[in-house]
């Protein structure tokens, strides 16, 4: 153990914290986890924990290796492409891959969240405080102090070391960055979501594919669904904050039902009618808000380290934030087996370990905003991708496609970026002028590929 810490504190028991607490419990840990909303089992809800989540290779691993993989499999919709719906209402199923691997599993947030929660109620070194939201932290004394509906109001708790994973707005960093500056840069997108509703038939049966994550490309704005358990779909309406009062809407045009309706049923006609509390939702469920978070520094010395979200919050284009917050989880895990380091060197290691790649997935996030939103729908995208695919099945194990790197695979993000670079010239450089996929030469693309590409190194 490093430094013979016993106890470690961690503020926020969403995916990322709740897991570290597992993790350290079983190395024997005593954690404190504390969290600002009520216990989830208590029925209380709140609406983003009735949201879906695509969960890809990362997070799978992470779950495997701490044994919830199948009790969360058991819960979760496997999604085999997009499906992609144009205004007329047409179809197009764009596969994730060609092989088997090559799925992703939608689960509700809720459900992850109670499975963690299960097991973190297994371990007897685990104390969940609910209710409780971190409003202060003295680093000098070691003291945080909490807002809580028990005890009077308030709790004072003394940590030996506190781990910030409470999410993109976290206050542990915002207290770590007013005593030591941690290079934060917070972009916010000039975009916000609404989560709505598609109901299944009266047998439960789903009106759509259930086994594809449903995207309707609109341009400026879109809208996704992922497939539930129950045969609904938890859609999202990506939306400006502000249109352009021309050809774009925002959230703040549809200040009413006449309006809503009249852009939801010009926008999204097949789909429209199957929401059938379209008006009451619009009405009771915020508008959402994105952004891409940043920091030179993610720990304190030995006292204070940030993970998740709360270190490397990232726009949720690229459905990575839940798997790249694990994977900080097994990395912090892994670092500690190797040699019991201070407290200080394994909080440097995971940041030296993760940085990069965080930094480079926020990149990839930004472009699959771009790319959803705009190019699915785009002739040339679709000719990039039939290209992309047919090297995938010319060349395995040395073309991958980017998108496959980061969903499919755990190599580093920094080297699924830069692979997808040399990837994209390749592609770039054989459809140059090119309308058809019979144009392209594949001797050519064969060189190309063998020259630039090694072979894809196999996750351990
Ligand atoms: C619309 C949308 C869709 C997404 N889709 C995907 C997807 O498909 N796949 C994917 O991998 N990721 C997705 N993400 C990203 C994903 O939700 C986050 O990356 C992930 O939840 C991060 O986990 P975390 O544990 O770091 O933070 P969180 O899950 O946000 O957990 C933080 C926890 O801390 C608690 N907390 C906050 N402040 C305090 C406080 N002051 N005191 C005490 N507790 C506090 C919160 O209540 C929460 O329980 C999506 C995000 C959005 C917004």
């Amino acid at each position: 153990m490093p430094q013979k810490t016993h106890n470690v504190s961690i503020i926020g028991a969403g995916m990322a914290g709740t897991l570290l607490a597992i993790l350290l419990a079983r190395r024997g840990y005593s954690v404190d986890l504390f969290e600002r909303h009520p216990d989830p089992h208590s029925g209380e809800r709140d609406i983003e924990l009735a949201s879906n989540l695509a969960l890809g290779e990362r997070a799978r691993h992470a779950l495997r290796v701490t044994g919830l993989l199948e009790r969360v499999e058991r819960v979760a919709t496997p999604m085999r492409g997009r499906m992609i719906h144009d205004r007329s209402g047409r179809l197009t199923l764009q596969p994730y891959g060609y092989r088997e691997y090559e799925t992703l599993y939608s689960v509700r947030r809720e459900s992850l969240q109670l499975c963690l929660l299960d097991e973190a109620e297994r371990q007897p070194k685990i104390r969940t405080h609910f209710d409780h939201e971190l409003q202060e932290i003295d680093w000098d004394a070691q003291v945080a102090v909490f807002r809580t509906r028990h005890n009077g109001g308030g709790h004072t708790h003394r940590f030996e070391v506190l781990i910030g994973a409470d999410g993109p707005g976290s206050a542990v960093r915002r207290s770590m960055d007013s005593v030591s500056d941690l290079g934060s840069d917070i972009s916010m997108l000039d975009a916000g979501y609404k989560f709505l509703t598609i109901a299944a038939d009266e047998q439960h049966e789903p009106l759509m594919d259930p086994h594809a994550l449903h995207v309707w490309p609109r341009g400026g704005y879109m809208m996704l669904a992922f497939p539930g358990p129950d045969g609904s779909f938890t859609a999202t309406l990506f939306l400006p904050l502000k249109g352009d009062h021309r050809m774009i809407w925002g959230f703040e045009e549809l200040d009413s039902w006449t309006r809503q309706s009249a852009f939801m049923d010009a926008n999204f006609p097949d789909v429209t009618p199957l929401i059938r509390n379209l008006e009451e939702e619009f009405r009771e469920h915020p508008v959402g808000r994105m952004g891409t978070v940043r920091l030179d520094r993610w720990h304190l010395g030995g006292k204070g380290l940030l993970i998740g979200d709360a270190a490397h919050a990232i726009v949720p284009f690229h459905g990575q934030g839940v798997n790249s917050a694990l994977e900080d989880c097994t990395t912090l895990d892994t670092i500690l087996d190797e040699h019991p380091p201070t407290w200080e060197a394994a909080f440097a290691a995971l940041q030296d370990r993760r940085k990069t790649g965080t930094d480079a997935v926020a990149n990839m996030a930004l472009d699959a905003y771009h790319t959803m939103r705009e190019s699915v729908r785009h002739r040339d995208f679709l000719l990039r991708k039939a290209l992309e695919r047919e090297l995938e099945i010319r060349h395995p194990g040395r073309f991958v496609a980017r998108y496959s790197l980061v969903m499919f695979h755990r190599i580093p993000y920094t080297e699924a970026y830069e692979r997808g670079k040399v990837q994209g010239e390749i592609l770039q450089e054989l459809l140059n002028g090119k309308e058809e996929l019979t144009e392209v030469d594949l001797q050519h693309a064969a060189r190309l590929v063998n020259e630039r590409l090694s072979e894809v190194p196999v996750s351990a």
